[in-house]
């Protein structure tokens, strides 16, 4: 069963005219899986559909925004009504303040907030305050890691813990990356050692809480146990990249997961995107009070924005923060993702299919191999061509997944029972032809 896609090709291929790659973003070109990217026309709910008009049950979201599927009723309403009263306007807003009162609400390590336009500007931001605030330059992330496409965080390790990172694209000078340390994800002995030779010089210790760019990998507690004892001990600040596990995760984000476990718990500054902008371009960082002082037009670390706290992207985000915030709502998605997940672990096993699945809140990932991987070099030991065609299986029968194997899957609050049910028959005829 191979559906048709010939008016997706045709897109694509004028695409591929006027826009390098024929995407505006590079996962999106089906490059890892092969193939034609499917061109979308509209989005309800669940579901959305391309330029054939197939269907697809969508487990993108747009990369994690959609939690509530898409076309919510009450986030259509405030976006219409916010586009009457005005697209910007380069003055500050009512709804910017009901905005960041909605979120530090829910997430108490920050005091304040700036808004900001894309994931990537605020972390971008975040770097640039925590190196201003700390006086030092130099930063740690952890392989595996995206923060989003700034140049110092463009970085791949080095050889050793002595040496910084290189870059992982053209365009990047050694030079930005120099003060960028990468070490292994869940690696408490490396990390131990990283302090012991530069603590006193590290600005920040940058993370993915549970990371969502190596598919799905949760930091282990002891782990980031350590990650918060080193910074406080050193004086480096903690920065949760929560761009993706924001208020997706939990109402709380991952943070409040870490909390749980460790009493007191909290990262120094938060960087959110995603969900926080309900699918418009929009996302924060913050923090306590202190910290957050040092920015312009108080302080002395400089940042600005055309569009920040723009007035129709804060509408759909303080909409869509409005409906998750609501009772039970959290408790009914995990619900729904772990029945997705238990049901391909089971429809995996049934098939002889090697297989492993984790999930928290609206977030999932899975992997074909048995165990779940802890660090980045482990999950890119998954079979490519396996991952491949598990891949197109799923899109050929409308079940649509993140186009690579790094990337994390998302449900969204418009997923019926019935539409996971789906999903795990598909999967297991899928499976069949894998364990052939
Ligand atoms: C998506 C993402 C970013 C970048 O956000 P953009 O809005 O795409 O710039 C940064 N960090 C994490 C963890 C992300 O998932």
């Amino acid at each position: 069963m191979t559906r048709n896609t010939d008016l997706n090709d045709t897109l694509f291929d004028r695409a591929k005219q006027v826009i390098p790659g024929g995407v505006n973003s590079p996962v999106r070109a089906f490059k890892a899986v092969g193939g034609t990217p499917r061109f979308i026309k509209r989005a309800q709910g669940a579901y959305f559909w391309d330029a054939n008009d197939q269907r697809f049950i969508d487990y993108i979201g747009s990369w994690g925004p959609m939690i509530l599927g898409h076309g919510h009723p009450a986030v259509v309403a405030a976006v219409q009504q916010a586009v009457t009263e005005g697209f910007s306007f380069g003055a500050p807003t009512e709804r910017e303040i009901e905005l960041a009162e909605e979120i530090l609400k829910q997430v108490p390590s920050m005091e304040m907030l700036r808004l900001v336009s894309s994931g990537t500007e605020a972390g971008m931001s975040a770097i640039r305050l925590a190196r201003g605030a700390t006086g030092r330059s130099k930063i740690l992330k952890f392989e595996g890691c995206y923060h989003g496409h700034a140049d110092a965080l463009l970085v791949k390790a080095g050889s050793g813990l002595a040496t910084f990172g290189n870059p992982t694209s053209a365009g990047v000078p050694p030079e930005v990356v120099q003060h960028t340390l990468v070490l292994e994800y869940n690696n408490v002995q490396q990390l131990e050692e990283a302090f012991a030779l530069h603590g006193k010089d590290m600005a920040c210790l940058m993370i993915e809480p549970i990371a969502g760019n190596m598919n799905f990998v949760r930091a282990s507690v002891p782990f980031m146990q350590r990650c918060r004892e080193l910074c406080s001990e050193y004086g480096a600040l903690l920065v949760f990249d929560e761009v993706m596990t924001g208020f997706r995760v939990a109402l709380g984000s991952a943070q409040s997961i870490y909390a749980q476990a460790i009493p007191g718990f909290k990262p120094d500054i938060t960087v959110l995107g995603k969900v926080i902008g309900g699918g418009m371009p929009l996302a924060a960082f913050g923090g306590p009070r202190a910290i957050m002082e040092q920015m312009a037009p108080l302080g002395p670390v400089y940042q600005a924005g055309t569009l920040s706290g723009n007035p129709v992207a804060t509408a759909c985000g303080l909409a869509t923060l409005r409906e998750i915030s609501k009772p039970g709502f959290f408790d009914a998605l995990s619900s729904k993702t772990r029945s997705l997940v238990d049901g391909l672990k089971a429809a995996a096993a049934a098939e002889g299919v090697p297989f492993s699945a984790d999930c928290q809140g609206g977030m999932f990932g899975f992997f074909l191999m048995p165990e779940l991987p802890q660090n980045y070099a482990t999950v890119m030991k998954t079979d490519n061509a396996r991952f491949n065609a598990l891949f197109h299986g799923l899109l050929d029968r409308g079940v649509y997944i993140a186009p690579a194997l790094y990337e994390a899957g998302f449900v969204s609050a418009a997923h019926s029972e019935q539409d996971i049910a789906d999903t795990v028959t598909i999967a297991r005829e899928v499976f069949r032809t894998l364990s052939k």
